[in-house]
């Protein structure tokens, strides 16, 4: 037996005389150690030294405060009230409605909550459900942009397809056209765009998005949307690809509650789109989780209704937040590249000796008893050196947490 390191700390088990399809596909994208033991990830070493030193751990992106109260209340609610057993398949009816009301009041999308959106465990498995149903072949390819969430490598690997990288880069993460362009061919069978983005804090620009619709089309390509910071943006409100001409025929948008009701543990996520595309969604999560947190779904419909001041306050708070860290970091000698929405900070470290951002981040905890995690972390191995110096640090924190994170910071010497 192998343990098989594939993020995050998840780790599969195989049988090492059985290497399988998938574990080809993911060592070809550099998922696994050579030896295919256990790789221990970079978050799993990060937390440990924040444990082990007493830092302010900055590395992993989840909240430490609870979200609104009345969704709280909801959840608490709905197991006292007996919802405790399977919801249906798609997700309950009320919540369903509550995603398409909220398309509408926020996008001015349509949504058939019959036939045209789907309640699943995360936008996490929304995503890797969406990759097994519609990859056909080996051949296939997945256009992903990089540095990427963690769960996308090891998803494309699991549906068998390859992975195709466009790069951001520095000095504002937006892709270079001409790439992007040369990247999307007749073998791509997705486009998955993480909007804000996860970990740059960048907001594609609207000629980015008119390009990957314009070469989603010519090329007959799905667009995936991975939205789960969509009320959390500072410089201007979200706009969906799908609310964009030529784009809602062939994308198939999700989110989740998670980050939106800081409510992360909760897995509750959705996915929309043309109703024969998530009819395929649907059968293949159908045997994955089938379904997922019933007590949570009132309350996750709850959120999606509340009033507009929620939302944008929660944008508000976190904009703050970004700007308390950002402060303590200039004050150390960082570049910090403002996020334009998102959990997350980028800084460049080069002029405090940081240009191997990893080494940087291992001795961090000790130096100025902060966690941070290295930008490279999230792209793949070929591409380690293009993000040399850049430090990502999670801003979902307490206020007073991130302003002691700022004295530690500004304290430290480099
Ligand atoms: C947090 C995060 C997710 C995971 O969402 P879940 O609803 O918890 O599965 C997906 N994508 C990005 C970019 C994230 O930051």
């Amino acid at each position: 037996m192998v343990r098989v390191s594939v993020g995050y700390g998840l780790s599969l088990v195989c049988m090492s005389a059985i290497p399988g399809a998938w574990r080809r596909t993911a060592a070809g994208a550099g998922l696994l150690s050579p030896d295919g033991a256990v790789a221990p990830t970079i978050f799993a070493e990060m937390s440990a030294a924040a444990l082990r030193t007493g830092a302010i751990n900055l590395g992993q992106g989840f909240p430490d405060e609870d979200g609104p109260a009345e969704v709280l209340e909801a959840a608490r609610e709905a197991i006292s009230h007996g919802m405790n057993q399977y919801p249906p398949g798609r997700g309950f009816a009320d919540l369903l409605e509550a995603i398409s009301e909220h398309q509408r009041r926020f996008y001015g999308l349509e949504v058939d909550p019959r036939t045209e959106v789907i309640v699943t465990a995360g936008a996490t498995e929304a995503l890797t459900a969406t990759l097994l149903a519609l990859i056909d072949s080996p051949d296939d390819e997945v256009v992903v942009f990089e540095p990427y969430y963690d769960s996308y490598a090891a998803a494309v690997a699991l549906a068998g397809a390859r992975l195709r990288t466009v790069p951001l880069r520095l000095p504002d993460f937006q892709p270079d056209l001409e790439v992007l362009a040369a990247s999307v061919t007749d073998r791509t069978r997705i486009i998955l765009v993480n909007d804000p983005h996860n970990p740059t804090g960048v907001v594609f620009s609207p000629d980015v998005k008119a390009e990957i619709i314009r070469l989603a089309d010519r090329h007959d390509a799905v667009i995936v949307t991975d939205e789960v910071y969509e009320h959390l943006t500072f410089t201007a409100p979200h706009v969906p690809i799908a609310t964009l001409p030529g784009a809602a025929d062939r994308t198939l948008t999700i989110s989740s509650g998670g980050k939106t009701f800081s409510a992360t543990g909760w897995k509750i996520g959705w996915i929309h789109g043309p109703a024969d595309l998530i009819t395929a969604v649907l059968t293949v999560k159908q045997y994955l989780t089938y379904v997922n947190g019933s007590a949570f779904q009132p309350a996750i419909a709850l959120g999606l209704r509340l009033p507009d001041s929620f939302f944008t306050d929660a944008a508000a708070a976190l904009a703050r937040k970004h700007e308390i860290l950002a402060a303590g970091l200039r004050d150390a000698g960082f570049e910090v590249i403002a996020p334009q929405g998102g959990y997350f900070t980028v800084a460049d470290a080069s002029n405090l000796g940081g240009v191997d951002a990893a080494a940087f981040c291992r001795a961090l905890p000790e130096r100025a008893g902060v966690v941070a995690i290295p930008l490279d972390a999230f792209v793949s191995a070929e591409r380690r050196g293009d993000y040399s110096g850049l430090v990502r640090f999670a801003a979902c924190k307490r206020v007073d947490v991130l302003e002691e994170a700022a004295r530690r910071l500004a304290a430290a010497q480099f």
